[in-house]
């Protein structure tokens, strides 16, 4: 839209428009695109800022001391923003505050985040900061309205000139079905339209739905495995590892490691053997360097695949993009082909995608998805999840339903599609592999299921092994909320809408009249069931919200509550209430699974309708068939039968009356033996951290790896010059409930990032312990010129790395994710404090549930499970061989408890002092000065 639009922003003193005040409004107005007019002005909200919104926008209840109060200035805001469209980022949140206020009661609303995310579909984050830092929109004071204000007002012209050169016909499929959904957006989307062809620069062509993917490229062919597989000569391994290697001259920083060479022997020795190995290979070694040389050698000389599993993106991306073109130079073969393969969902399944544009979205949250892709496949045609950025629970669960999971489809139908499905391209570059690239959780659960995503292989190496337990664990839960179940009822639509619709639709085209008439009977009452299946659907949560309450559970919290099913609480009156209703709805279930059936029978018999059509109804019905099958099977053994080796769980967030039921393995051991150590000749695990108390015997025994050969190559680094560990003495421990450990913890942060002018991490076990400490520490760092990174206020864990690595004074609080996988070198980061040992919450239920199955579950389970996550935190300080830095566990139980000294014993050789916290600060200041001057030597 171009004439005249306000652009407006508002601070105010908290989320909710009924309760908190606006504090300040910021406006421009825009003429096609210009600005021509701005108001400006703060606002006395009539109580005190919290101080959390003081630190967020810099507004002190001094600043608004003598402003004007709300109502002195209503009239000239409401004069400002007239009856024009509103343009604002996230403009629900600024209108509800003002029409909570009697303002802008009927004008437009033209959000630029939906539109963003409809229009850049491939943005990192859509917060109004990034968004204009991508679009080189200059944002002078971030949280300030009228700054914000005037960026929002620049960056909706921007995603204005955007649409302009969208292809007509995609702009018209994304303006009618917004109009017939009666979304505001349409009118951005017909204006384009409008602008087009008065300028002339509409293209009238429909884009056919198989230009929006590549083609596949048939130049590679399947691997071939020799009859006999040759060995691996150890010798070529030190040849190519070595100081005289080619790999020496190719790598920039090369270093001579013998832990390297002997984890890369160590590895083609077990292929060359055909048995199973754990290695652990402290930080340093350059253990994926050390795993791919064999690997690679041994799919070359024996074409046979060797799978390589990670339980992260970066790495995956790191072996593809660093570490394997290296290895490829080292050999000098050009031939070594790599691939990732992901889990079916990470595919868009173009057959989905033209079933729901043919039956056009139903709902916002689907036509925003369909919207976003379109554009994108304009721009990316690989249809892989990973170039598209997705935002919140809704956008995943659309994009899971047109996604390529549960298509249950077949390689020959694949080939039906051309060769443009984005999944079947994968499946042909993972059986061309060498090297295939998964994560944890699709390696299991391919190998459990009749799934076969991945092609055959034998060899198998898991890297980030000490996640491998908690990723295959993850990947194989289920989790069933309302929302979404009722969703998928919703989508069955009625005789002119969604499946049903379709059908409806198909039966009147192509079959006899009479026959016709008898589906449309029998198909009303499928629509009929359905809306009394929902009725019921909502029934079964209200009676588990009932069982919460009798359960005394059910409040409101910050974090996420979870309630273990048990065989006790399965008897209790409200449990078997539910159940009841279980019994019910699994009769409808059962009743749609059969009707469904005869839908497909229907649709077999109409001969008139092309092959593709009846395929397209037929696999549109399977898949629904599936999900409901999935829901039968899951939710029967949650309610009525229990499987012995999984753990069942309700769990919410703030709202008990959203509860979502869960299931997880018990333990994973069974299935690693069952797929892997009896299936696959080879299997090396690796990690820097596979060791608890210096022993495998806790990862041997979760991962029923007893009678495997365990090897630990030691690190190249030498910890003893590089990091001192400084255990404050004079702490309370942290159960304190006086809150002077909270104290000490923020005192020693704040001095510690003083003395080493920021350069800290911090690692948190909870949230609220994270939100807690932030919200005290941030000002007081804040007048000594550092910056806070926290992982409370939503900002990627990315964008939380680049922000503190690029500032100069930062100090980084994280939690959860920070504990591994971050790689941050040199002397961004000198300092680490450990604010808890990272023990898992007692009542987790899957933690709760296996610690029962262990006699003394404190020091065989929830001990060595620490350990792990504290060897893996500990390992964020030090990163290469010249990184010096101190290491802060700020929690006295390692010296008080019995237990402490294995946590010691877990880190490698360093210097460990013991000290008042007073002292922390120059003790750590003289060992990193100490490492300056042994560094300038
Ligand atoms: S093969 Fe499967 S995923 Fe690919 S287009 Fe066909 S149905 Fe979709």
């Amino acid at each position: 839209m171009r004439g005249e639009l306000v652009a407006i922003d508002l601070e105010t003193t908290g989320l909710d428009p009924q309760a908190d005040r606006i504090l300040e409004f910021g406006g421009v107005r825009i003429v096609d695109g210009e600005i021509v007019e701005e108001y400006n002005t703060l606002i006395n909200p009539g109580c005190s800022i919290p101080p959390y919104i003081t630190h967020l926008t810099g507004i002190t209840d001094e600043d608004v001391a003598d402003a004007p109060i709300l109502r002195d200035v209503h009239r000239k805001i409401h004069q400002f923003i007239k009856d024009v469209p509103v343009i604002a980022h996230n403009v629900s949140f600024d209108l509800s505050f003002l029409r909570a206020n009697g303002l802008a009661p009927n004008n437009l609303p033209v959000d630029t985040y939906e539109l963003a995310s409809i229009l850049l579909p491939s943005a990192v984050r859509y917060n109004l900061n990034s968004l204009t830092m991508d679009a080189g929109i200059q944002l002078d004071y971030a949280h300030r309205a009228l700054h914000d204000a005037r960026a929002t007002a620049k960056l909706y012209w921007y995603l204005w000139e955007k649409a302009l050169t969208l292809p007509t016909a995609i702009l018209n499929e994304i303006a009618e079905t917004a109009l017939h959904l009666k979304i505001p957006a349409a009118r951005f989307f017909t204006s384009a339209i409008e602008e087009q062809t008065a300028r002339n620069i509409a293209t009238q062509t429909k884009t056919p739905h198989n230009t929006f993917f590549s083609l596949y490229n048939k130049g590679t062919s399947t691997l071939q495995p020799t009859p006999t597989p040759q060995t691996i000569v150890q010798d070529e391994i030190v040849d190519l590892l070595g100081e005289h290697s080619p790999l020496a001259k190719t790598m920039p920083d090369y270093e001579h490691r013998p832990q390297q060479i002997d984890m890369a022997k160590a590895v083609a020795s077990a292929f060359n053997r055909g048995e199973h190995l754990l290695v652990e290979a402290g930080t340093g070694t350059g253990k994926s360097i050390a795993y791919l040389m064999p690997a690679a050698l041994w799919a070359l000389q024996n074409g046979q695949r060797v799978v390589i599993s990670t339980g992260t993106i970066n790495l995956q991306e790191q072996l593809l993009n660093n570490d394997i073109p290296l290895v490829k130079a080292a050999l000098g073969h050009d031939e070594l082909r790599a691939a990732v393969m992901k889990g079916r969902s990470n595919y868009l399944c173009p057959r989905r995608l033209e079933t729901v544009r043919r039956r056009k979205p139903t709902n916002i949250e689907e036509w925003r998805l369909l919207a976003k892709i379109l554009v994108w496949l304009l721009e990316d045609q690989s249809g892989d999840k990973n170039g598209i950025s997705l935002r919140g629970l809704a956008e995943h669960s659309v994009w899971q339903r047109l996604s390529a999971e549960d298509e249950g489809c077949t390689m020959e139908q694949c080939a039906k599609m051309g060769g443009i499905c984005p999944f079947f391209k994968a499946r042909k570059a993972a059986e061309a592999a060498h090297i295939l690239i998964v994560n944890h959780a699709l390696l299991v659960s391919d190998a459990a299921s009749d799934n076969h995503v991945l092609p055959e292989y034998d060899y198998v190496i898991i890297d980030e092994a000490h996640d491998f337990e908690a990723a295959v664990t993850s990947g194989m839960s289920y989790r069933i909320d309302e929302a979404a179940l009722r969703r998928r009822i919703a989508d069955l639509g009625d005789l002119s809408n969604g499946l049903l619709g379709a059908v409806a639709k198909a039966g009147q085209q192509y079959l006899p009249d009479r026959k016709a008439q008898k589906l449309i009977a029998y198909m009303q009452d499928m629509v009929a069931a359905s809306q009394s299946m929902r009725v019921v659907v909502q029934k079964l949560y209200q009676a588990v919200y009932h069982f919460l309450v009798e359960e005394e559970v059910a409040r409101s919290a910050e974090y996420t509550i979870t309630h273990r099913l048990t065989p006790q609480n399965r008897q209790k009156t409200a449990f078997q209430q539910i159940q009841r209703i279980w019994v019910k709805l699994e009769e409808y279930l059962s009743t749609l699974h059969d009707a469904l059936g005869q839908l497909i029978n229907a649709i077999q018999r109409m001969e008139e309708a092309t092959e593709q059509q009846r395929d397209n109804l037929l696999n549109s019905i399977a898949a629904t068939m599936r999900y409901f099958e999935m829901v039968y099977e899951e939710l029967h053994q949650f309610f009525i039968e229990p499987d012995s080796n999984m753990v069942y769980w309700i769990a919410f967030n703030s709202d008990p009356k959203q509860a979502s039921l869960q299931s997880a393995p018990l333990h994973i051991g069974p299935l690693v033996e069952n797929y892997l150590w009896e299936k696959k000749r080879s299997v090396v695990l690796t990690s820097a951290t596979l060791q608890t108390a210096n022993s495998f015997e806790y990862i041997q025994q979760r991962l029923y790896a007893e009678h495997i050969q365990a090897i630990d190559v030691g690190s190249p680094f030498d910890y003893r010059q590089s990091t001192l560990v400084y255990l404050p003495s004079d702490i309370p421990e942290p159960n304190d409930r006086q809150g002077k450990y909270q104290k000490m913890l923020e005192r020693a942060i704040i001095e510690l990032a003083t003395a080493l002018g920021g350069r800290i991490m911090v690692l948190f076990t909870s949230y609220s312990h994270l939100r807690q400490t932030a919200q005290a520490v941030g000002p007081r760092l804040a007048l000594g010129d550092i910056e806070i990174f926290t992982q409370s206020d939503g900002t990627s864990r990315e964008a939380l790395l680049d922000g503190f690595q690029e500032t100069e004074r930062a100090v980084l609080l994280g939690t959860r994710s920070f504990w591994q996988g971050v790689d941050i070198p040199g002397d961004s980061l000198s300092g680490l404090i450990m604010a808890r040992l990272p023990f898992a919450v007692p009542s987790d239920p899957i933690f709760a549930a296996r610690s029962e199955t262990y006699t003394n579950s404190f020091s065989t389970f929830a001990v060595p499970d620490a350990i792990l996550r504290f060897r893996q935190g500990f390992g964020r300080l030090i990163r290469r061989k010249t990184d010096k830095g101190v290491f802060v566990i700020f929690d006295k139980r390692v010296l008080t408890k019995n237990y402490g000294n294995q946590f010691l014993e877990s880190l490698p050789d360093c210097e460990i002092r013991q000290g008042p916290l007073s002292a922390l600060p120059e003790a750590a200041a003289q060992w990193l000065q100490l490492g300056e001057n042994v560094r300038s030597e």
